[in-house]
């Protein structure tokens, strides 16, 4: 991948590198070269499918990130649906929309993200668009395969459920935080700053957890806790009750608020794209740590499903004073200023 001058290669050119970059998308009848591409679903899968993008200025700016994090980002964060349904990614289209002076550098670094994270999630690009505009869009489209019928809602959830999370909350607004204020760079700092540059979509949890038969209801936490915790409960009219010490923070995030006057506990329920996933499960399914062996990865039992509509965030025994609400790109009641 060397030249990605956009004025010599033109539209045509960049699609015909993207081609290239993209290889033979395995599984496909077609990929990129048609009118559209062409999938023979597998017997006894239906079809998941998702769309997610990443605007310049609105979730990402060019003075925090770089090209080769916003291709990973903007294909983990559609692969995050993918596996918050309980599926396996099968392929994405990409709908390029870039200024007429976007940089070669910039989109070698964005193929190289984006084609490492396909790699890895062995989901090929297999169409896409591409247009000029005003500013930096990626959108992508994700498809994923579930048994059939066996796709994860959010609806499911009942009475009794214990509600568990994958990983860690907070990382990523601490990071989002740190680069905002010219912090990001320090030794600290890096592990934050990587959660919220470089997401890592939960594709084995996933699609373990779609095959296991016990999970109620699942979501990806992407505009935090409180937020999608609160989707879930809607789709299933239920409430439910959270116990903030229990949620997973990263190791370093208490020390990193503190000397910041930040609230950890703020970060970890309204802070968001933490993509990590939130699911509920019957009473009688497996204990966390069994869980995490299977999963291969941290899981934390945070709360039960509870009767009514309400969601009680608990401290412990004692009530929790505060109900943070998670971000909305129409309700600016947060300072947000990056999403
Ligand atoms: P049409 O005009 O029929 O929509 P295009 O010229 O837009 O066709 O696209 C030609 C081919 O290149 C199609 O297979 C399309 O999916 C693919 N393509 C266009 N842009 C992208 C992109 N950004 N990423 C991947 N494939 C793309
Ligand atoms: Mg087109």
């Amino acid at each position: 991948m060397t030249d990605w001058d956009l004025r010599r290669l033109g539209e045509f050119g960049l699609i015909e590198r993207l081609r290239r970059g993209a290889g033979e998308p395995r599984g496909w009848q077609r990929g990129i070269g048609d009118d559209a591409a062409v999938l023979r679903p597998r017997a006894g899968c239906d079809l998941v499918t998702t769309v997610d993008a990443l605007v310049e200025d609105v979730h990402f700016r060019w003075s925090t990130t770089d090209a080769r994090s916003l291709g990973h980002k903007a294909l983990a964060v559609n692969l995050s649906d993918i596996a918050a349904m309980g599926a396996r990614p099968r392929g994405f289209l990409l709908s390029l929309c870039l200024p007429a002076d976007a940089k070669a550098e910039q989109l070698r670094g964005l193929a190289r993200g984006l084609f490492a994270e396909a790699r890895a999630a062995s989901c090929p690009l297999v169409g896409g668009d591409t247009t000029a505009g005003p500013v930096w869009t990626l959108s992508i489209t994700a498809l994923g395969e579930v048994r059939r019928g066996g796709a994860l809602l959010r609806s499911g959830a009942r009475p009794g459920d214990r509600i568990l999370v994958t990983g860690e909350l907070g990382g990523a607004a601490l990071g989002l935080e740190l680069l905002e204020s010219g912090r990001g760079r320090s030794r600290d700092a890096r592990a934050h700053v990587r959660r919220q540059l470089r997401p890592v979509a939960r594709l084995r949890a996933g699609a373990r957890l779609g095959a296991s038969g016990f999970v109620s209801a699942a979501i990806d936490v992407s505009d935090g806790l409180v937020q999608d915790l609160g989707h879930v409960l809607r789709a299933s009219g239920v409430g439910a009750v959270v116990d903030v010490e229990r949620l997973p923070l990263p190791r370093g995030l208490r020390a990193l608020c503190a000397r910041r006057g930040l609230d950890p506990l703020e970060l970890a329920l309204a802070g968001g794209e933490d993509y990590e996933l939130l699911f509920c499960v019957s009473p009688r399914a497996p204990a966390p740590d069994v869980l995490a062996r299977r999963l291969e990865c941290r899981v934390t039992e945070i709360g039960v499903i509870a009767p009514g509509r309400a969601l009680r965030l608990t401290h412990g025994d004692e009530a929790f004073p505060r109900l943070l609400r998670g971000f909305d790109h129409f309700k600016p009641s947060r300072r947000r200023s990056e999403k």
